[in-house]
């Protein structure tokens, strides 16, 4: 497996975690009493708070942010704050986010405090929500085998819309993870204790801020899914426990806890995330995210991919030219 296979691995898992997420509901009942076991595309149902109207295979707010960040910075040769803040206001701007139902509530916050001209500094001072994980895997593939340089620039991606301390540990848990993911010879262990590291190392940066800690809901996830058994009593105490609202505390836990019960293969851990329910386009993407790193594109069938690839969203991304300039940019230094 070459790098460039778990880079494609990666940026094809963010978007498969988030499209096979997008139909499910906010509660697992609601969920499986209306596909039962979704272990296929679906486009959101009519009745979906958030997605409705959106079709099969469809990509979110999750992917179309990491896809921008990843464009913006492989032109600035790096992670830099200016090239977060613009491609994040870039995108809202070009989603309509004013009137979008899919932009966080500490990315709009972010966003109308920038575009007021505030310093990108202070602009995510209250940013606790998972925005900040969702979009931060191609932070991670920017640095295979660093996790402390995937740390490091995690928090510079989340400042501008989550600059707190909570939401940096949870970006910087899912970087880490995904730095470490790319090794040649990663483990799921590995894997897990560099999400832990980055959790640890995470929440000693940025604006202090009320939360609970990244690391006990990653432990308690993980705990959860080695117990084994049926997945469908798992995924219930993943959601009434460690939780998948919006919170990037439960986000982030809930993400190593599906990866983990999938044995960290791509499908597997998307048909989990989407049954899970709550906010799981993110928790998909996430969690997808670090398998596909993980197991590279070799992992995904070719239906899976053709079904990505036909989405005129995901294809404006071009997740191969993305491809080809992160390898670039690794390369380069
Ligand atoms: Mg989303």
């Amino acid at each position: 497996m070459t790098l460039k296979d778990q880079i494609l691995g990666c940026l094809y898992g963010q978007a498969l975690g988030d499209a096979w997420g997008m139909p499910a509901y906010f509660h697992p009942d609601q969920t499986w009493a209306k596909y039962g076991w979704v272990d296929k595309f679906y486009p959101a149902p009519d009745d979906h708070e958030v997605h409705a109207g959106l079709p099969i295979g469809r990509i979110t707010d999750d992917s179309e942010q990491a896809f921008s960040l990843a464009q913006a910075y492989i032109k600035a040769g790096g992670v830099t704050l200016e090239a977060t803040v613009e491609a994040i206001i870039a995108w809202y701007d070009r989603t309509g986010g004013d009137n979008s139902k899919y932009v966080g509530p500490s990315t709009r916050r972010g966003v109308q405090a920038l575009k007021r001209g505030e310093d990108p500094h202070k602009t995510g001072r209250m940013g606790d929500t998972n925005g900040a994980a969702m979009r931060v895997s191609v932070v991670g593939a920017l640095h295979p085998n660093d996790p402390i340089a995937a740390i490091e620039d995690a928090a510079i991606s989340c400042l501008p819309t989550h600059g707190t301390d909570v939401a940096i540990s949870g970006a910087a848990a899912v970087a880490a993870a995904i730095a470490v993911a790319m090794r040649e010879d990663a483990t799921l262990d590995a894997i897990i204790a560099a999400g832990l590291l980055g959790a640890e190392l995470g929440r000693k940066k940025g604006n202090r801020w009320l939360g609970a800690s990244v690391t006990r809901k990653i432990e308690q996830g993980v705990q959860i899914a080695r117990k084994g058994g049926d997945p469908m009593a798992r995924l219930r105490q993943i959601y009434d426990q460690v939780g998948t609202s919006l919170a990037i505390t439960e986000t982030v836990g809930a993400s190593f806890a599906v990866l983990l019960m999938a044995d960290g293969d791509p499908k597997q851990t998307a048909i989990y995330s989407a049954n899970l329910s709550g906010d799981a386009d993110t928790v998909g993407a996430i969690a997808c995210a670090m398998a596909g790193a993980y197991k590279g594109i070799g992992a995904f069938d070719s239906y899976t991919l053709e079904v990505l690839d036909a989405d005129p969203v995901t294809a404006s991304y071009d997740i191969s030219g993305i491809a080809d300039g992160l390898l670039n940019l690794i390369k380069s230094r």
